[in-house]
């Protein structure tokens, strides 16, 4: 349209991982309006709060515009040149003094695929270093270790219509209705329609009102419970026994397992009745076409990633995976990006498209493309990143979009680990927690500010689009990375993301059909798009699981009690997760209209609780864990259990990260946000 009228960007939400596609409309240089797009293939027409109403950000007063560099104790805004070359001198003393090892970055998740792989890319090639995660460490890392483990392939099985076209619909550790508000509207209308719907989770999520049953199990307690429904399935024949023979392996494993969760035992570890167990295993188990939809309910355990193998053995007992009878396992992501910046390599021990770096084989294939021989010691996660800081092994971090000192488990670890590294460096839009503590800060752009690609839960690679220049001086973390690299003498290739989509695309079969053009004229495909001729894959494994023997695997891992427990001094459970009106550290969605519909972090108190401990709605009270401290104020309401405490962690004056633990997911280091026993007491 004309100036005056303003212009029009198709794009995608850089909030939730459901990845509705949005019409931003710039009028006078600033967004005017965001409305959802009629034909988003995700959203056809909707959008959230969040994705809708949260765009004054952008251009809020504090937003940073120029560079900042810490001189005596203060940062002091510095051109771009000054910046970057003092990172740029940090890590090339660094690597000098004491190796590689001793530089680190965590990319982001709400950054592009083709951020995450230029920051991938510079860490491995410049630095010589696989020190590089990003924060599916702190949410789906279980669901990359688990469902590669058990089908082969780091992403949800199915396509979401074919999870609407399921008749039965096990949604299980996740609050889809506040979370990810455009696929729980698509749920409960599957629901409403007829599917049987079956809700695990300790609180009364939204969906759970909708529920047929609805599961209510202790924290920690998944693997005992989802046991549990697989013994009721084999127990009442309802396997698909041809599908077991043919295409899997583990069963006997599995079924010698089982026999110790009989329904009666698993209540006595979970607390869910007996009754309510079968009755639900009955349903998922009768169900012709079967669905299970899960959030980080399921992986931010001690036993995560065991606990997403053994939802996904649901799946396999009914055959409901790689055959068209059922769609089965899709992981909710919470962020918008955290299927594709796990995809780029964004991770200390894969490569993009996941091959690992102690692979001499996929080594060998992104050494011919790039030119470099690359480093085969798998990297550090980002909690071994903190660690290593504060043994002093740690000289540069590279933060890139993460406030890791209002959002990772133990912030007051976290803060301790900043303050022992000799340069952190964070890329920012506002002087976060992370960001005022850091040496340096680079101004970066936003979502709507960028040009790139991002992946959504069910696989869907979409464009993003700037419709709007970034304020000032700030520059999108793509051209940061580029600078970075000049300066240290490095040419990164790939000038335009375009150019580095196109090289991911040689470098990995998942993204080999793709380009920004072909999505340009196509508007979504779904990895893995094994050719530029060729449809991309809604449903995987039809002729086969991605696994070394073509099967899918049964997991038997038994039960296993959480890393702590309440006792007498702890008393409650201590649950942590998001609300409808903010996204994350709140950094965005705090700056907008949206703070006026949830103003402040709560703690939800059952009333039971709060008679007891002589509370009432409103109260300031101070909550105590092993781990730290922090004050809130009580919300007295039955959506959570006895014994156990929500909050949610938008806000940084809260602190309720200081409550965490960093103990995690004994295979890829997830923390068990789930399950922290405290105290509470009025303040
Ligand atoms: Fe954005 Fe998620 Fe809301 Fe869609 S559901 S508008 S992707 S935040």
């Amino acid at each position: 349209g004309s100036a005056a009228a303003g212009t029009v960007t198709r794009t995608t939400c850089g909030y939730c991982g459901v990845g509705c596609t949005l019409q931003v409309r710039v009028t006078g240089g600033e967004v005017a309006a965001v409305l959802p797009a009629r034909d988003g293939p995700v959203n056809s027409g909707h959008a959230c709060v969040k994705g809708r109403f949260a765009y004054g950000f952008l251009r809020a007063p504090d937003r940073l515009t120029r560079p900042l560099l810490r001189r005596g104790g203060r940062l002091e805004p510095v051109g771009w040149d000054e910046a970057i070359g003092h990172v740029a001198r940090a890590m090339r003393e660094a690597v000098a003094a004491a190796g590689p090892d001793t530089v680190a970055a965590i990319s982001s998740a709400r950054a592009t695929n083709e951020e995450n792989y230029l920051v991938q890319k510079f860490m491995r090639v410049v630095i010589g270093t696989n020190n590089v995660d990003n924060c599916s460490r702190l949410c789906h890392s279980p669901s990359a270790a688990g469902l590669t483990a058990s089908f082969g392939l780091a992403g949800g099985t199915d396509a979401f219509e074919d999870v609407e076209r399921a008749d039965c619909l096990l949604v299980v550790g996740a609050n889809p209705a506040e979370a990810h508000p455009v696929a729980g509207a698509r749920l409960l209308a599957a629901a409403l329609r007829g599917a049987r719907l079956v809700v695990a989770d300790p609180r009364a999520v939204g969906l759970a009102r909708y529920a047929d049953v609805h599961l209510r199990p202790r924290p920690g307690t998944n693997v005992a419970l989802f046991h549990g429904l697989a013994h009721v399935i084999l127990a009442e024949g309802l396997a698909d026994e041809d599908f077991l023979r043919d295409r899997t392996t583990g069963l006997a494993e599995l079924r010698e397992l089982l026999a110790g969760y009989p329904p009666r035992a698993v209540q006595e570890i979970t607390g869910v009745p007996a009754a309510d167990l079968v009755a639900a295993a009955r349903h998922y188990g009768r169900a012709r076409r079967p669905a299970i939809v899960y959030g980080l309910g399921v992986t931010e355990h001690l036993h995560g990633t065991d606990g997403v193998r053994a939802l996904a053995n649901l799946a396999i007992l009914r055959g409901a995976v790689g055959t068209g009878r059922g769609a089965g396992v899709t992981a909710l992501r919470g962020q918008n990006n955290v299927q594709g910046a796990s995809d780029m390599g964004a991770l200390p021990d894969a490569l993009p498209g996941y091959g690992k770096v102690t692979d001499p084989a996929a080594r060998g294939r992104a050494e011919r493309v790039w030119g470099v021989p690359l480093p085969d010691r798998p990297g550090l996660r980002i909690p071994d990143m903190f660690a290593a800081a504060r043994g002093g092994r740690l000289r540069v971090l590279w933060i890139i979009g993460e406030d890791v000192c209002q959002t990772d488990p133990e912030t007051g670890r976290v803060v301790a680990a900043l303050a022992a590294c000799p340069l952190v460096v964070c890329q920012e839009l506002f002087l976060s927690e992370t960001a005022r503590r850091a040496d340096v800060v680079l101004p970066a752009a936003a979502w709507p500010e960028k040009d790139g690609t991002f992946v959504n839960f069910d696989r869907r690679v979409q464009r993003v689009r700037p419709a709007l220049p970034a304020p000032g001086e700030a520059r999108a973390d793509f051209a940061i990375v580029h600078a970075l690299a000049a300066a240290l003498g490095a040419d990164l290739g790939c000038r335009t993301p375009a150019e580095a989509l196109a090289e991911c695309a040689r470098l990995t079969p998942l993204f080999a059909g793709l380009s920004h053009e072909r999505l340009d004229r196509e508007g979504a495909v779904r990895w893995p798009a094994p050719a530029a001729d060729r449809p991309g894959t809604a449903s995987l494994y039809r002729e086969r699981f991605a696994t070394p023997d073509g099967r899918a695997h049964l997991a038997a891992a038994p039960y296993l009690p959480p890393g702590e427990e309440p006792d007498a001094d702890y008393p409650l459970i201590l649950i942590t997760g998001r609300r409808w009106a903010h996204y994350n550290s709140g950094t965005m969605t705090r700056r907008t209209p949206n703070l006026r519909l949830d103003p402040r972090d709560q703690l939800d108190v059952h009333p039971d609780d709060a008679a007891r401990l002589g509370l009432r709605d409103g109260d300031e009270v101070a909550v105590e864990s092993r781990h730290g401290r922090a004050r809130l104020r009580a919300a007295v309401g039955d959506q959570v259990a006895p014994g156990q405490v929500f909050c949610a962690f938008h806000f940084p004056g809260s602190g309720v990260n200081r409550l965490t633990a960093t103990r995690g997911d004994t295979a890829t280091s997830c923390p068990e946000y789930k399950v922290t026993p405290v105290r509470v007491r009025r303040a």
